[in-house]
């Protein structure tokens, strides 16, 4: 339920749908029968909120304020869609029956044929539509949501705020809100297998030789990488529990690779021409 959550601006109850849940949203489409229930209450359609948020956001969660627009209870007739002094009348039409019989004549013999009244709408009523909301019940708003979006989410997660989407017509049960997060890229970290981060670093070949103490990004800040001597080009070092916490489970974190690579000079001269000559004379 909705109650009893006051205090914390951000307690939304939601549901995890990561993105292999790939099939349609409960509650949208279904248009069918519409026509025939208008009178009764019928639950909101579900409502799409896209979110774009920053790639630390998503590694860590994050908390965000969704400006929404949906269908909300209309407060001049309080969800009735009737004109405010006003009330409902019996249909002239069918007697409140909400259903006309018609007699139709054909070669074998006269037949009854019953139809919904287009007066009324089948409803058996007619009556003086709200101004404000033109006789449905509800206008459309927007409303400013809170969200907390948990550590581990990707692009392609969606998150479910039950409750919050379209209201329902007379008095209806509302439909869910659902917001698609997008993921923006980072310029130095991939994610991969939604947990582990891959990123590169660029060495000289001299370090590459003789091993070295180099800056790295992580999704902490910048950390210290030993490089061992002799590491070969491309070679691939695993920064253990530097990856991203496991969404649902942000105890367990993936692991950072970095992928070794080793710049060789284009032209050497002078001084350092010597000195690899001289290593090529020792080498042989
Ligand atoms: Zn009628
Ligand atoms: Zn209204």
């Amino acid at each position: 339920g909705m109650g009893g959550m006051g205090g914390d601006p951000f307690s939304n109850p939601f549901d995890l749908f990561e993105s292999f849940f790939g099939g349609g949203m409960g509650g949208m489409g279904g248009m069918g029968g519409r026509q025939s229930q208008r009178n009764r209450p019928t639950q909101g359609d579900d409502e799409r909120f896209d979110l774009q948020i920053e790639f630390l956001e998503a590694v860590f969660g994050c908390e965000k304020e969704l400006d929404c627009m949906r269908l909300e209870e209309c407060g001049e007739c309080t969800g009735s869609g009737v004109k405010a002094g006003t009330s409902p009348k019996t249909c002239g039409t069918c007697g409140g029956q909400g259903q006309v019989v018609a007699t139709v004549r054909t070669p074998l013999g006269n037949f009854q044929q019953v139809t919904a009244c287009n007066a009324c709408g089948g409803t058996g009523q007619t009556f003086t539509p709200c101004s404000a909301c033109g006789g449905d019940g509800r206008v459309r708003r927007s409303k400013r949501i809170s969200l907390r979006v948990p550590a581990g989410v990707d692009s392609g997660s969606r998150l479910r705020v039950r409750g919050e989407g379209n209201a329902g017509r007379k008095g209806g049960p509302p439909g869910d809100l659902y917001v698609f997060v997008g993921v923006k890229d980072d310029p130095d970290l991939k994610r991969f297998e939604s947990i582990n981060v891959s990123s590169t670093v660029t060495i000289p070949y001299t370090k590459a030789i003789l091993g070295t103490m180099q800056k790295v990004r992580t999704v902490d800040g910048t950390v210290d990488l030993k490089i061992p001597a002799g590491v070969q080009p491309g070679a691939t070092l695993l920064m253990a529990k530097r990856g991203v916490p496991k969404l649902g489970q942000p105890n367990v974190r993936g692991d950072q690779y970095v992928t070794v690579k080793v710049t060789i000079p284009k032209s050497v001269s002078g001084k350092e021409k010597e000195l690899v000559e001289e290593l090529e004379g020792l080498s042989n």
